[in-house]
């Protein structure tokens, strides 16, 4: 079960299409994996786009004039016929394009993934990451995968990470994740994640890690590959 989710917030501001294309690809991939998440997305998105309609209706004169009108309809079954078709596009791809193998271990990926999944994967260790190209200089999103038995060292960082776990668990000092689990930590958190069985996490961060630990120039290298 999922124990951490978007805030209303964030699911608002991903529906009016206002968040950074890497935090919108992690509220997307929440929401395919969270039923719950989902349905207040489309009560939000349904809500806005009543709004758009009446808003727009009530801007016109009382003799309104009918080609305004078409011209609205139109808009609006273009746009649901351009979503429609992007559903029906992503259906019919074939699976093994929306999915990464990593040291033996297949993932099937959350749809939004398809099209963002253009890098090879870079290691250390247990530790892999594939780095996503959102467009964004300051951001910084990947998946990240650790193998079984495998931990990050201890960190902490100047702006705010997200982590969205895919597959697997992994836990840490405030407790044991699922997928699904949506985690954003705050430049005032400091954590070290440790895996069992290995795991695949979406990870956004928006400034460089600095490694807490006395250990610091030997895991750079990791720091600056992780992140
Ligand atoms: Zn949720």
């Amino acid at each position: 079960m999922i124990n951490y989710h978007p805030d209303q917030h964030l699911l608002s501001l991903h529906a009016k299409g206002e968040l950074p294309l890497s935090m919108s690809i992690a509220i997307s991939a929440h929401a395919e994996l969270c039923p719950h998440c989902q349905q207040q997305l489309d009560q939000v998105t349904i809500a806005l786009s009543e709004q758009q309609f009446e808003s727009a209706v009530k801007t016109q004169s009382v003799d309104t004039n009918n080609n305004q009108l078409d011209a609205l309809l139109e808009q609006l079954l273009n746009s649901t016929l351009d979503t429609l078709e992007v559903e029906q596009a992503s259906t019919v791809d074939p699976i093994e394009d929306n999915s990464v193998s990593i040291k033996g271990q297949h993932y099937p990926l959350p749809k939004v993934f398809r099209k963002q999944i253009n890098a090879s994967w870079q290691g250390i260790g247990k530790v892999s990451r594939l780095r996503l190209d959102t467009g964004e200089p300051q951001a910084r999103a990947s998946l990240l995968h650790i193998a079984a038995n495998g931990e990050i060292p201890e960190h902490t960082h100047k702006g705010a990470e997200l982590t969205l776990l895919l597959a697997g668990e992994f836990s840490d000092c405030y407790n044991t994740y699922k997928p699904g689990d949506f985690m954003l930590l705050d430049k005032d958190h400091q954590h070290s994640p440790k895996t069992l069985e290995g795991c695949l996490c979406y990870t956004i961060v928006d400034a460089p890690l600095y490694f807490t630990k006395g250990f610091s120039k030997l895991l750079n290298p990791i720091g600056d590959l992780l992140y």
